[in-house]
């Protein structure tokens, strides 16, 4: 078994939904225990166009293979919709594998840790917040890289509320909460 991060990203059709079904997909796998989930975020494209990005972050335990691994991320590109028109062109649902355990691997169809982890916020804050010690093989500490990547808009989107809500809701409110429970 071997402990991967995954960075999911979308910024085509119902972006947001895309990322929560993709999650239950990849923890319906049997080769695949997802372990955590980071916040969702909103984030300006970097490097691509089109609308915002949603991106998370998934930690996971897998009996696959670094190479299986990414043909199963393709495969479930490929049932969100994942077309490929140019590179970087806008997408329905993007699966990268972030880390896959200590491994460095460097073959032409697959580069682990993902080579631009380090350069995008999107990647990094979520990871961060998931593992907030995390070392990266070879590079040292991963939050050390947030401060190279503050200029790139990234915002938490907020969940559901339900709870915390009705704990900090005064006598008088009566205004429903701002909540997301899908
Ligand atoms: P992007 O770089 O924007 O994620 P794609 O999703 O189209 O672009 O991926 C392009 C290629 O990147 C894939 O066909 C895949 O073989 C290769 N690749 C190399 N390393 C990785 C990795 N760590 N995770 C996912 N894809 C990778
Ligand atoms: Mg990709």
């Amino acid at each position: 078994m071997t402990i991967a991060y995954l960075g999911l990203g979308a910024n085509l059709g119902d972006a947001r939904q895309t990322l929560k079904d993709a999650v239950v997909c990849l923890a319906q796998q049997h080769t695949i225990t997802v372990l955590a989930k980071s916040s969702l975020y909103r984030t300006a494209p970097i490097d691509s166009s089109g609308d915002d990005y949603f991106n998370c972050v998934v930690k996971l335990e897998t009996s696959l293979p670094a190479r299986a691994l990414l043909r199963l991320c393709h495969h479930i590109e490929i049932q969100f919709g994942r077309e490929r028109p140019y590179r970087n062109a806008p997408r329905t649902l993007d699966l990268d594998i972030l880390l896959y355990g200590a491994s460095s691997i460097d073959e032409a169809d697959l580069v682990v840790p993902h080579p631009r982890m380090t350069e995008r916020a999107f990647v990094l804050v979520p990871l961060v917040e998931l593992e907030p010690d995390l070392i990266l093989p070879q590079r040292g500490r991963a939050d050390a890289f947030i401060a190279g990547v503050a200029d790139q808009r990234i915002e938490k989107v907020a969940t559901c509320q339900c709870m915390t809500g009705a704990q900090t809701q005064t006598p008088q409110s009566t205004a429903p909460n701002k909540t997301d429970c899908r």
